[in-house]
């Protein structure tokens, strides 16, 4: 997909050009952030020039895969791998003649790998002391390439390649592809969220959109062992891991809920199993939060998908912490939720047939419109802040370093 004529990624930030004053800043968090996807390839450089970033890799490497973790990067919009010429120091007619040069050898590239047929010219004069305008320089750089490649023809409305060129101070850049990148804004610029980590398909999709959007993110699982397995665990460990390539690091704070799960189906009406079990849920995550200086919980949850997100049920659900709840899923349908799994590879994983606590005392017919005061006189039966402290007692703490091979 990159040939050697490619010897260089355009990268471009998306809403990052927005910030104004800020810019700069958040242009430096996405440079030191490629950077470090990069760091296990050699003689790598990413540099910052006049709004892009410039990454620039060795022929010896894997290409593909440089691309493909610099395109993941939060706060990337599109990467062009491009043609690269160094024209400092040149007139403006040599300056022509060597990027006309360069664009010849590069279609002729295209043609032989794609067979292309026609194409337009496109021009950008990055350097406003350039003495030709971009339409002239389109003109004559396209004149030259319909000279050197005799198969192609130009179409200016529906061509096969559209072919870039783009003089800037020092150098000038060809290019055909604009690949997409996932925009956002980059790692770290966010706070730190706890995302409430299943085994399932929505929570891996809700961590990776509010890391999209520049939170670092820790994650807490629950589980009910001996009830749910080993191997369910090791599956949260591995969603966690693919999220990681574009999240950084987590750590998975696991907790079994079984004493509390028992003690509810012992002493609280059937029905409400659920949403009961969900506000120890949400009040041991926020005690977990606070201690690792998250300022958020994220859910996956989704409004009216399932008994226990019904409006009435999520106002119950947080009316016990005082922390805010992200659901970055909630107005979405689940058709649209599987096509980001499938997009960031965690839905593969999700869909193995694992036990999830939730699934070990469901009830029959859960409530779905469930009043507060009825659930608080249920949970008048517990002795809820010992069962909550015991858990977060309880927490044992996986850490899971960035893995770079999906
Ligand atoms: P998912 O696909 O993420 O499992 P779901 O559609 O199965 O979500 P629920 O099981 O009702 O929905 O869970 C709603 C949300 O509650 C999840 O998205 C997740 O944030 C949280 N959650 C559910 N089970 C667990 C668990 N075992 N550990 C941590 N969080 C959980
Ligand atoms: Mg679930």
């Amino acid at each position: 997909m990159i040939n050697d004529k490619e010897n260089v990624f355009i990268v471009r930030c998306g809403e990052t050009a927005l910030k104004g004053q800020n810019k700069p800043w958040f242009e430096r968090m996405i440079v030191s952030r490629i950077k470090k996807v990069l760091s296990g390839f050699d003689g790598v450089t990413v540099e910052r020039a006049d709004g892009l970033i410039f990454v620039r890799s060795p022929l010896s490497n894997d290409r593909a895969e440089v691309l493909k973790r610099a395109g993941r990067v939060f706060g990337v919009d599109s990467i062009s791998p491009a043609t690269e010429i160094n024209i400092s120091g040149m007139t403006a007619d040599e300056v022509i003649n060597e990027v006309g040069k360069a664009a010849v050898d590069f279609m002729n590239g295209i043609i032989a790998e794609r067979g292309v047929k026609t194409f337009k010219a496109e021009a950008k004069r990055g350097d406003k002391m350039f003495p030709l305008e971009s339409p002239q320089i389109a003109r004559e750089i396209g004149a030259r390439v319909l000279k050197g490649c005799r198969v192609l023809k130009v179409d200016v409305h529906d061509p096969d390649v559209a072919l870039h060129v783009n003089i800037r101070r020092g150098f000038a850049y060809v290019y055909d592809k604009k690949l997409s990148g996932f925009g956002g804004l980059p790692l770290g610029t966010n706070g730190r969220g706890m995302l409430l980590l299943s085994g399932g398909i929505d929570s891996p999709v809700a961590g990776f959109m509010m890391s999209h959007r520049g939170m670092y993110i820790d994650a807490v699982h629950f589980h009910s062992y001996p009830y749910t397995s080993e191997r369910a665990f090791e599956k949260v460990k591995e969603l966690a891991g693919i999220l990681s390539v574009y999240c950084g690091g987590i750590h998975i704070h696991s907790i079994n809920l079984l004493p509390i799960q028992e003690k509810i189906v012992q002493n609280c009406p059937e029905d409400e199993t659920t949403i009961l079990v969900r506000r120890f849920m949400m009040r041991i995550a926020e005690q977990i939060a606070k201690k690792e200086d998250c300022m958020m919980l994220i859910t996956g949850e989704s409004l009216g998908q399932v008994a226990s997100q019904t409006a009435e049920a999520l106002v119950v659900t947080d009316s016990v912490v005082s922390m805010p709840v992200m659901r970055p899923l909630i107005a979405m349908d689940k058709t649209e939720i599987m096509r980001i799994a499938r997009e960031i590879g965690t839905y593969e994983k999700s869909i193995e047939p694992y036990e999830d606590c939730c699934t070990v005392f469901l009830p029959k017919h859960p409530v779905t419109k469930p009043k507060l005061e009825k659930i608080l006189r249920s949970e008048s039966a517990l002795d809820v802040e010992a069962l909550v402290a015991a858990a977060v007692e309880s927490d044992e703490v996986t850490i899971i370093s960035p893995q770079d091979d999906l």
